[in-house]
């Protein structure tokens, strides 16, 4: 038997560690059995090497017993929305696996002591997983490793949540890129595999799984957003319609948080419920399909998208202190101010500014916030406010389904001015501007702020210039601004300057 460990890839499609544990349970078979193995092998990257493991973790071999593990120490950083996703995602998987004789094996504990008491209860040769690349997911895979030795179990680890490993894309030194677009250049010419197969029937142990907790047994509240349908047949859906239409328009509409020309896909990338290769073959057949040049540069432009998410990837795995740390530091610190009142209002989505009221809002119903407000209420924290980034890095963690520490990081680094190829400190959104440009109707303002739907969207880009006695006169509860921009502004300049040691 070969146990394969299911993590941040809850699918059973396109996954590049269970189609190896398949293909080493097919060649264990007798030789007329045996299926076409070899034309999977040669959809690997040249620059990926795969397998990474014990030396027997090529020759073990049987059918294959998928486990799903609860770890407490996951669950510690986890919110209730994620929790809700994983879990309907999970119960998806179990579902196809049942519809093919098989089950899905679920635990709770310490993965270094859950996975080498699985193997010996099924008698596995190997344990199979796909890498994950955080510091914390690095340490425990590297005890999950020694543990299994201890006990001559074989493992093998494979490159899958991204095309391109951490250091296969560098400068020409060999170093890792802080510059996104010199990183994409090479991630964009690079030849990319074909999806996964996913395991036969035949492949799989006819085991039985156990039940799956309930949010409340692992310690969760229901999150009061509706969060999106799990799994891989509705992520498969957004592929799909996406491709069909918004993917064309990406480049000019993604930025207008109401002309749904985004994918939604980051949490069923940041789960895996669907394989990168698979939402990158759709987007290639998009590119084929693509009536005009705009058209084919949107599709473009969208897999540069993807290519941010291994760029950040990248950067997390090279620094992976980033997850507290800035990474640019300032010559004498940045003084980030304290101030409980403000950030409970920039939480609440209650700061008297329109389009930041709206995102902050959009993320307590939906679990989600569109990209232009990620960066919109990012810079209001950070700038505005001054506020640290990493309160609201810790606000997005517990909030966000689509939660992922290399991507939330790289996003609030940027805004913060603190990261790789971050916005300059200097470059400050004005959220009336932003608000205006992006939503010129106040449509997506007025549909999560309902007390500016009988307002006039010229106001509303308005209100933080308008005296107290015309708000006044306006009938409404949306609140005064909590500041004024303009101050805040310099105040935020003055910040970045001593922090720099500026004169
Ligand atoms: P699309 O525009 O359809 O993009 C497709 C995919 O590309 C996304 O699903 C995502 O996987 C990737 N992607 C797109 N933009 C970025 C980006 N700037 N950086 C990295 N990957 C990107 N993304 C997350 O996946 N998880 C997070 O926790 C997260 N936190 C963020 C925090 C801040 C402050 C900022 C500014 C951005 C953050 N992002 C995060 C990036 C981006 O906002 C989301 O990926 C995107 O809004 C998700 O919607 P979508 O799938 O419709 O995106």
């Amino acid at each position: 038997m070969q146990l394969h460990w299911h993590r941040r890839d809850l699918r059973a499609a396109d996954n590049r560690a269970l189609a190896a544990a398949a293909d080493a349970a097919n060649n264990a078979r007798p030789d007329e059995e045996r299926t076409a193995s070899t034309e999977r092998e040669s959809t690997v990257s040249t620059d990926e090497a795969g397998a990474a493991g014990s030396p027997a973790g090529d020759s073990a071999s049987g059918p294959v017993v998928p486990v799903f593990i609860f770890d407490n120490a996951v669950l510690d950083h986890a919110g209730s929305p994620r929790v809700r996703y994983m879990l309907d995602a999970l119960a998806n998987l179990r579902e196809w696996y049942r519809e093919r004789g098989s089950d899905l094996l679920v635990a709770r504990g310490d993965p270094a002591s859950v996975l080498p008491d699985l193997a010996e209860e099924y008698d596995a040769d190997r344990v199979v997983w796909n890498k994950d690349y955080s510091g914390l997911a690095r340490e425990r895979d590297a005890r999950v490793r020694q543990a299994l030795n201890e006990q001559d179990v074989a493992r093998a680890s494979f490159h899958d949540a991204i095309f391109h490993k951490p250091g296969s894309i560098t400068t020409n030194n060999g170093d890792p890129y802080s510059v996104f677009t010199y990183f994409w250049k090479k991630w964009r010419d690079r030849p990319k595999p074909d999806p996964f197969a996913a395991p036969d029937e035949d492949h799989l142990a006819d085991v039985e799984g156990g039940a799956l907790p309930s949010i409340e047994e692992l310690g969760f509240e229901p999150p009061t957003a509706d969060v999106q349908a799990a799994g891989t047949a509705a992520a498969r859906d957004r592929l799909t319609d996406f491709c069909a239409d918004g993917i064309f328009r990406y480049e000019e509409d993604r930025d207008y948080p109401t002309r749904n020309a985004v994918s939604r896909l980051s949490t069923d990338l940041k789960f895996g419920t669907i394989g990168i290769r698979e939402v990158y073959e759709a987007t290639a057949a998009a590119h084929e399909q693509a009536e005009d040049e705009t058209a084919r540069e949107s599709v473009e432009e969208y897999q540069s998208q993807l290519s941010w998410r291994e760029f950040y990837t990248h950067v997390l795995f090279f620094n992976p202190e980033v997850v507290s740390e800035n990474f640019r530091e300032y010559e004498h610190g940045i003084e980030w101010r304290d101030d409980p009142a403000e950030l409970a209002a920039w939480k609440a989505g209650e700061t008297g500014y329109p389009i930041v009221d709206a995102g902050m809002r959009q993320l307590k119903q939906e679990a989600y916030m569109h990209n232009r407000l990620r960066m919109i209420v990012a810079s209001f924290l950070t700038k505005d406010l001054q506020i640290d980034w990493r309160e609201g890095y810790d606000h997005f963690r517990e909030y966000l389904a689509d939660h992922d520490t290399a991507n939330d990081n790289g996003g609030w680094q940027w805004a913060a001015s603190t990261g790789t190829d971050a916005q300059p400190y200097f470059r400050i959104f004005n959220p009336m501007t932003q608000g205006e440009r992006y939503d010129p109707d106040a449509e997506y303002i007025k549909t999560y702020v309902p007390e500016l739907r009988g307002v006039d969207a010229d106001l509303i880009h308005e209100w933080h210039e308008l005296s107290p006695t015309q708000r006044a006169n306006i009938e409404t509860d949306y609140p005064e601004p909590i500041v004024d921009h303009s101050e805040r502004r310099e105040a935020a300049l003055s910040m970045f300057e001593a922090a720099r040691g500026d004169d």
